[in-house]
């Protein structure tokens, strides 16, 4: 039977879409600036390579239904037999995926305060395919979900008890991400290897890292929210809470706007004044000297972060770089491991600069690792497991 499941990311302004057939990936892609009058579609054939195409795509209800088109003119959308979604929040009920029904939806709902940058987009996602997609299942997978079972001791936030009672905590993000790495880690190095003392650093345009022992996260960067951690394209990371004080008294900045600045106007782009991408910076470093100090820092906070994930899990045996950074640069994977031969951490620059899966060197007290990330496949399996490898709801 031709039954398919379809995967769907939705980003603050971005979509990313991908479709399995039997496991395998027949067409994904991906619609950028939603909502800004300049919106494109990529899609992509198996394997294949395409151009970003103009569309009109004011939301992303409207992206599904132009998704709906671009299937059905391959022959594709009846054969939609069950649609995963990324959910970014699952709060601390949401912790395995599952079938958005009512019960589910309503808790999202309920959960929007924790999280109204991503939450309300990707419920109404949820709801946009329901009616594109008529007889398909939908499952939530939640990014949350990797650190359901973090320690107390990690996920107690320093403020008075009653508001960790009423939910407000380390949740941690990147879950599927994570997952994947985990998985292909296991598949590369060996279950032993897997069940070590592990740092996974995920850095894309948000970024943060997780401590795994024994298959288990112990701690990670992002908290409450992904403003948390690293410095990040746009996002400060970890600050001082008197900032916003200060900023409050002396600016007159509301609580709204601090969030806002410190979630869309910080990190490299604040530092920089020009770009919140790495290549746009690596690229200026040189005669550039807020470009080269929004890296510096970057890079700073990147290695301090893995010396504190390192002292929480006792050491590290593997550290792994995955997301647009970690895959692509070999620049930053050097800079962020500078220094760290106190925790066993080396670099081998013939094997960084060919991107090979281990770039540390042979027989190194800690092994180094590149994994390309795809939270795609995470959500795809996660779908099969409920609906049947076949599809059949
Ligand atoms: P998102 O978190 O939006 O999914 P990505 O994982 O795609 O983001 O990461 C985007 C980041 O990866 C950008 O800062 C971009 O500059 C960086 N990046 C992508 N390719 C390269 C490269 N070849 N060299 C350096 N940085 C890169």
């Amino acid at each position: 039977m031709d039954h398919a499941v379809l995967t769907i990311n939705g980003g603050s302004s971005s979509l990313k879409f991908a479709l399995f057939r039997a496991g395998a990936r027949v067409v994904s892609g991906n619609f950028e600036r939603i909502g800004a009058g300049e919106a494109t579609l990529t899609v992509r054939e198996a394997g294949g390579t395409a151009k970003p195409q103009a569309v009109r795509a004011a939301n992303h209800e409207a992206c599904v239904a132009i998704l709906l088109d671009a299937l059905r003119a391959r022959g594709l959308d009846r054969a939609v037999a069950a649609v995963g979604h990324r959910i970014v929040h699952g709060g601390s009920r949401l912790t395995t995926p599952q079938v958005a029904s009512v019960e589910a939806m309503a808790e999202l709902r309920r959960l929007m305060p924790l999280d109204p940058e991503h939450l309300p987009a990707e419920i109404a996602l949820v709801e946009a395919c329901r009616s594109a997609f008529g007889r398909a299942a939908a499952v939530l997978c939640f990014d949350t979900a990797f650190h359901a079972e973090l320690p107390v001791v990690a996920r107690m936030l320093a403020i008075p008890r009653k508001y960790y009672e009423a939910g407000v905590r380390r949740y941690g993000f990147h879950g599927l991400s994570y997952t994947y790495l985990m998985r292909e880690l296991g598949r590369a190095a060996g279950e032993r290897a897997a069940r070590g003392r592990v740092i996974l650093a995920h850095l894309g345009n948000g970024a943060s890292m997780a401590a795994v022992r024994e298959g288990r996260c112990i701690d990670t960067t992002m908290a409450f929210t992904p403003t948390a951690g690293l410095v990040m394209g746009t996002r400060s990371g970890d600050l001082d809470p008197g900032v916003a004080g200060y900023l409050g008294r002396t600016e007159g900045m509301s609580a709204e706007q601090f969030a806002e600045m410190a979630s869309g106007r910080s990190g490299l782009v604040g530092i920089s004044e020009t770009s919140s991408d790495v290549r746009d910076l690596l690229e200026r470093e040189s005669r550039d000297p807020r470009a080269a100090e929004a890296l510096v820092v970057f890079c700073y906070q990147a290695r301090k972060w893995i010396g504190a994930l390192a002292a929480a899990l006792g050491g590290v045996e593997t550290l792994v770089f995955a997301g647009g950074i970690g895959e692509n640069s070999a620049a930053i994977r050097a800079r962020c491991c500078e220094g760290l031969a106190c925790l066993g951490l080396t670099i081998d620059a013939g094997r960084n600069e060919r991107g090979d899966a281990v770039i540390s060197p042979a027989g190194s007290a800690a092994t180094v690792r590149v994994i390309r990330t795809d939270e795609e496949a995470v959500i795809a399996e996660a779908v099969t497991s409920f609906v049947g490898r076949g599809g059949d709801a």
